[in-house]
């Protein structure tokens, strides 16, 4: 029924107007495999945890803050992290063993996604962008179709995350210990 009450019409665009088979989903977590996730599973948006304090960690432990275009204070602060988790209820977390692989393949399934339909996809990968030897933050990245920011440079606690999905991932100990990295693709 076709209605021009703006109330109406304001509710009916909030409300998802498609939603993907489980082929669709099943065929994008083959795609995850084929590129080298070892899991990959679809979630709802309201099991991924973000925190004020995990750019603390950026900005007080690592050595490239400030110094990436993906990275921040560059990459969507906490608060937008939030609002921009309210526009989607579906996504695909990606557990791997190696961030650079990591970012390769979110860039890569929100590419797929998207032919496939999930016109609003996007990929959070797993810690700095090292697509350019060096990254001029004065100026727009360069390769915008590859970069994206990561799970954590945007507020996301990926430990919390994964764990609301009884998916492994520990604090490292020893450098010998075996690191498990995550990436997210926001779907739809
Ligand atoms: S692709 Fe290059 S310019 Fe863009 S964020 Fe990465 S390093 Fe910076």
């Amino acid at each position: 029924m076709h209605t021009k009450d703006p109330a109406v019409s304001g509710i009916q665009s909030t409300v998802p107007s498609y939603q993907h088979s489980h082929n669709v989903y099943d065929s994008l977590i083959n795609k995850a495999r084929e590129l080298g996730c070892e899991q990959a599973v679809t979630i709802h948006t309201n099991t991924i945890a973000v925190g004020r304090w995990v750019q603390l960690k950026c900005k007080y432990g690592c050595d490239e803050y400030g110094k990436k275009l993906t990275c921040p204070p560059h990459a969507p602060s906490y608060e937008e992290t939030k609002e921009i988790l309210r526009e989607y209820h579906k996504a695909l977390l990606l557990h791997g063993h190696l961030s650079w692989q990591m970012r390769y393949i979110t860039a890569e399934i929100e590419k797929i996604a998207f032919s496939m339909g999930f016109y609003k996809a996007f990929g959070l990968g797993a810690g700095p962008c090292k697509l350019c030897e060096n990254c001029e933050t004065t100026a727009p990245c360069i390769r915008t179709m590859d970069a994206r920011p990561s799970m954590e440079a945007c507020g996301i606690d990926v430990y919390q995350t994964v764990r609301n999905h009884n998916l492994n991932i520990e604090t490292l100990k020893n450098k010998s210990d075996e690191v498990n990295i995550y990436g997210l693709v926001l779907l739809e």
